[in-house]
C-alpha cells in the first residue's frame, strides 16, 4: 500500500475520519488505564486521601518518571477487592469504546490480584471477566486478558504468576507477558515462567527495548520465544535485528505517546516508528497507561497522522496487523476483522 504524500496538507475531514476509525489496541496495563475520576471516587468511598496526586483539572499530576511511579502506586492502592477490579473494568472499557476501540488486550497481574495465590486470582478474574462480558454487550468492545508477571518482583513471583495463568488459560485469558523495570535481571531469568505459560497454550509477549537497547529485544525473542514485544522501539539501531523481527513475523506493540511522555524520544517526529515500518517490521499502536500519559487512542491517531502524514490506508494496515497478531481465537479474530472493515 502506498502512503499519502506527507507534503500534501491533510484536510480536517480526512483527519476526523482517521481519528474515528475502529481500532485494535494490544498494549495496555489494566490498572494503568484507570480514569482519574474513577480513582478519586473510589478513594472517597474508602476514605483514603490521595488528593495530592491530582491536578486542579482532575488529571493525574507528576513531575518526572520517578514521580510518575509514585503517583501510579498511590492511584492503584485504592484497588483492593475483586469488586474494585470489576468496576475498574467497566470504567476503562467505557473510555476505550469512546475512542472507537473494538478489540483490546490488557495486562492483568496476579501480583495485584491475590498476590499470586491461584484461588484468590480466580476470584478476581471471574469478577473482571463478568464485567468485560457486560461491557461487550453495553459498549461493543471485546477485551482479552494477558496474565503478566512483574520483572522487578523477580523470577519466583513470576513463577506464581505463570501458575495462575496456566490454571486459567483459555477463553478470556489468552496470553502471558512481563512488564516492570527492564533494568533489573535478564529476560532468560524468567524462562521457566514463559515455558509454563506456553505449555498451557498461552501466547507470549514481554516488555523489551523500551529503556534497554537492541540486545534486550534479541534476548526476548531468543530466550523466551515471544511472538510479540512490548515497545521494542530501541531495536531501530540494529539492522540485523530488524531483519530478524521481520523474518520471524514478530509484532511490536508500539506506544508512541508513552515513549515521548517518558522521554524515550524527545518528540514524536524523532520516534522510529516510520523507520521500523520501512524495514518491514510489524508495528501496532497502543496507549500503554493512557490517563497517566495524558493520551487516548484518538489522540495517538491524530498525532501520528499529522507528524508522519499517514493517511487512512496506513491506519487500516496497522489495525489489520494488530488483529493478525492478537492473542484471541479464530472466531473472535474473524468477527473483529469484519468490524474493522467498517467505513
Ligand atoms: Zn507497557
Amino acid at each position: 500500500m502506498t502512503d499519502r504524500d506527507p507534503n500534501e496538507p491533510m484536510t480536517e475531514e480526512e483527519l476526523h475520519h482517521i481519528v474515528h476509525l475502529p481500532k485494535v489496541e494490544l498494549h495496555t496495563h489494566f490498572e494503568g488505564m484507570a480514569p482519574p475520576a474513577f480513582i478519586r471516587g473510589l478513594a472517597k468511598e474508602k476514605k483514603v486521601d490521595i488528593s495530592k496526586i491530582f491536578r486542579p483539572d482532575g488529571s493525574y499530576d507528576y513531575r518526572d518518571f520517578w514521580h510518575f511511579l509514585e503517583v501510579y502506586e498511590a492511584a492503584t492502592s485504592v484497588l483492593k477487592k475483586p469488586e474494585d477490579f470489576a468496576r475498574l473494568c467497566t470504567a476503562v472499557l467505557e473510555k476505550s469504546a469512546e475512542n472507537d476501540v473494538v478489540y483490546q488486550e490488557t495486562f492483568i497481574s496476579p501480583d495485584f490480584c491475590g498476590g499470586g495465590d491461584v484461588g484468590a486470582w480466580k476470584e478476581y478474574l471471574h469478577a473482571i471477566e463478568d464485567a468485560a462480558t457486560a461491557a461487550e454487550r453495553d459498549f461493543g468492545i471485546t477485551l482479552r486478558g494477558i496474565v503478566t508477571c512483574i520483572r522487578h518482583n523477580g523470577p519466583d513471583q513470576a513463577r506464581a504468576a505463570a501458575r495462575c495463568a496456566a490454571e486459567t488459560a483459555g477463553g478470556f485469558i489468552t496470553g502471558f507477558g512481563m512488564g516492570g523495570d527492564e533494568k533489573q535481571g535478564k529476560q532468560r531469568d524468567f524462562a521457566w515462567a514463559f515455558d509454563c505459560a506456553r505449555e498451557a497454550g498461552l501466547q507470549l509477549t514481554t516488555h523489551a527495548g523500551e529503556w534497554n537497547g537492541p540486545q534486550e529485544v534479541r534476548d526476548a525473542v531468543e530466550d523466551l520465544g515471544v511472538s510479540r514485544i512490548g515497545h521494542g522501539v530501541n531495536a531501530y539501531t540494529d539492522i540485523a535485528l530488524l531483519e530478524m523481527l521481520a523474518e520471524q513475523d514478530i509484532t511490536l506493540e508500539v506506544c508512541p505517546g508513552s515513549n515521548v511522555f517518558l522521554g524515550v524520544f524527545p518528540a514524536l517526529k524523532d520516534h522510529p516508528i516510520q523507520k521500523l515500518r520501512d524495514r518491514g517490521v510489524n508495528v501496532t499502536i497502543s496507549t500503554d497507561d493512557p490517563p497517566f500519559f495524558h493520551t487516548t487512542m484518538r489522540q495517538e491517531y491524530a498525532a501520528l497522522a499529522k507528524t508522519f502524514g499517514w493517511g487512512e490506508e496506513v491506519f487500516r494496515e496497522l489495525n489489520a496487523t494488530a488483529i493478525g497478531a492478537a492473542f484471541c481465537d479464530k472466531a473472535t479474530r474473524e468477527a473483529i476483522t469484519k468490524q474493522l472493515e467498517r467505513k
